[in-house]
């Protein structure tokens, strides 16, 4: 299989943009002039019907990824918002990948996206819950990357050390990201929306 396979055939057709803009409830404008934003959102390096997590720290990965961004964002040229996602199934744990490496594959892609959409807001997904991969997801022997079901509970992981840090690192860089980028958080690392204790992510 090619790269150029890998292009979702029903990306251009799905959303139908026109380019005109209409104020919303907000009073902002959107894209496609009904009123309502669109989002394009992916996790940032999950590739094909498999669902396989390239690293970042693999140069041909890393090239894939960039490029199936760029073919995405070529193609939605009328999106309002490009969101950037951890996981699913996790992001990567190989080669030494961390919260760190997440942020700074997430700022080039981000500046991908705008030099494609020069309007387009970025909208950075943050961690949990769970406290999806980037050094917490766990494979067996020999794993490059492959969807694991079996797996997938070891990313229900919370550490609050790692927590700190990672969110530390992210206020830090977030000067690396397009002036307007908008940071998610995910319920605040508890899956019931009710974080109590150490899992409390408000400050
Ligand atoms: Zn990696």
């Amino acid at each position: 299989m090619t790269v150029a396979d890998r292009v979702p055939p029903l990306a251009a057709s799905a959303l139908h943009c026109t380019g005109s803009r209409a104020p919303d409830r907000n009073g902002r404008g959107d894209r496609n002039g009904h009123g309502v934003k669109v989002e394009l959102l992916a996790a940032l390096t999950t590739v094909g019907d498999a669902w396989h997590t390239h690293c970042p720290r693999v140069a041909d990965e890393w090239r894939e990824v960039l490029w199936l961004w760029d073919r995405w964002t070529s193609l939605l040229p009328g999106v309002d918002i490009i969101g950037i996602f951890p996981g699913d199934p996790g992001g990567c744990s190989r080669n030494g990948c961390t919260h760190e490496t997440y942020i700074g594959g997430s700022a080039e892609v981000a500046a991908l996206a705008r030099r494609n959409i020069p309007s387009v807001e970025v909208e950075l997904g943050t961690w949990g819950p769970p406290f999806f991969a980037w050094k917490i997801i766990k494979g067996p022997d020999g794993w490059q990357g492959e969807f694991v079901p079996q797996f997938q509970g070891t990313a229900w992981a919370f550490d609050k050390p790692r927590a700190d840090a990672a969110m530390t690192y992210l206020l830090k860089r977030l000067p690396v990201f397009p002036p307007g980028t908008s940071v998610a958080i995910n319920l605040g690392f508890n899956g019931d929306g009710n974080p109590v204790g150490e899992q409390d992510a408000r400050p």
